[in-house]
């Protein structure tokens, strides 16, 4: 197998670039790769990180659980490796979400859409523009993953404040006749999710989904186009990096590894973050929404769980006097808080926080129309 220059070696790391294009300048933009290739056969697990330039997270735990963990275990290693410490370097040189060289673009939502109601969709709004540079860039190594990989991890970061937990995709099929793979493909990425050993959170409802595109995410076009377990883990705060989360991250790769049967290992318990349950399955939700203008001084802290008529912040106006009827703003769900979001101004219907709450939707079901 060949990742760019990256060429892997039975019982070795290998260590090279992918070129994905080449700037105007006449510099070509490459992504750093590492294979850890085991001394025995088995599958082929991709890890990703930093696809959000300021999210640096996953590019530590790719260095931590790939490069430094896999050095010395390519004896008991079964299978092969595949890792990109960051999908956008032109994102992280700069510190920012977007490539800087595309800067109107989510670079995570650049990949192939299996939408079959895509093209009534004129809300997309891509005709002219598409595909976009970075979606160029996304489309080579998207095709090297479509040759090669079984499993994949994409690692991400959410906040400022934000514990971690792992997105896992509603899966979407096309007819009865996609039913069963994508029900079974659902069954293999939620236990996929759960050995990585952090809180499993379910994605937006479909139609949100895919409002906000992200069946076009690397994890969505993963599972939906390539039809192979793609996970999504927020490891803690965007902009720098927790040690906590980031340990978590570390772990987890350990963790997916030993679930593929590539590792001989125990999955390591992962004890030193929040893993509230609520006995229920629960995926995000932006909640609660503020129903007026203020300042909101928050009483809760990611991880905590709260109840239906819980206050979460004092709402004030900029002088400090309370606002709404008793100055507070309150939760109208149960669920745990993922992440806070950064601030103190509110709008009304602007969200503050997002939490962990019930969802009653199957793990797979029709793409809406
Ligand atoms: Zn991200």
């Amino acid at each position: 197998m060949k990742i760019g220059t990256c060429v892997a070696k039975p019982g070795k790391m290998s260590f090279g670039f992918l070129e994905v294009m080449t700037h105007f300048d006449g510099t070509p933009e490459r992504l750093p790769v590492v294979i850890a290739a085991g001394r025995h056969d088995g599958p082929c697990f991709w890890v990703t990180g930093n696809i959000h330039g300021d999210e640096y997270v996953g590019l530590l735990a790719v260095q931590g659980g790939v490069t430094r963990a896999l050095a010395d275990r390519l004896g008991d290693l079964h299978g092969t490796v595949v890792a990109l410490p960051t999908l956008n370097p032109a994102g992280l040189r700069v510190g920012r979400r977007e490539a800087y060289y595309d800067p109107a673009t989510d670079p995570n939502r650049t990949f192939p859409d299996a939408n079959p109601y895509a093209d009534t969709d004129l809300a997309e709004g891509e005709d002219d523009d598409t595909p976009t540079p970075y979606e160029v860039a996304s489309g080579v190594y998207f095709e090297l993953m479509r040759q090669t990989a079984n499993y994949h991890i994409d690692l991400h970061a959410m906040s400022i404040q934000a514990t971690p937990f792992t997105l896992v995709d509603h899966l979407l099929y096309h007819g009865e006749d996609e039913r069963p793979r994508m029900e079974q493909l659902a069954l293999q990425m939620h236990s996929l999710a759960r050995a990585f050993g952090i809180p499993v959170i379910n994605e937006f409802p479909s139609r949100k989904y895919i409002k906000n595109r992200l069946h076009r995410s690397t994890g969505g076009a993963a599972s939906h186009v390539l039809g192979i377990p793609s996970i999504t883990p927020e490891l803690g705060m965007g902009g720098d990096v927790e040690p906590k989360a980031l340990r978590a991250g570390i772990a987890g790769i350990h963790n997916a590894l030993v679930w593929a049967e590539m590792l001989p290992d125990d999955p390591i318990v992962i004890d030193w973050i929040p893993q509230p349950d609520l006995g229920y399955p629960v995926r995000r939700e932006p909640h609660p929404r503020p129903a007026m203008t203020g300042i909101a001084a928050k009483l809760v802290t990611p991880g905590d769980v709260v109840r239906a008529g819980d206050p979460v912040a004092e709402l004030r106006d900029i002088w400090g006097r309370p606002l709404g009827d008793d100055g507070y703003l309150r939760t109208e769900k149960d669920g745990w808080v993922l992440n806070l979001r950064p601030g103190v101004g509110v709008y009304p219907n602007r969200a503050i926080m997002d939490l962990a709450v019930r969802d009653d939707d199957p793990l797979a079901l029709p793409w809406p129309e």
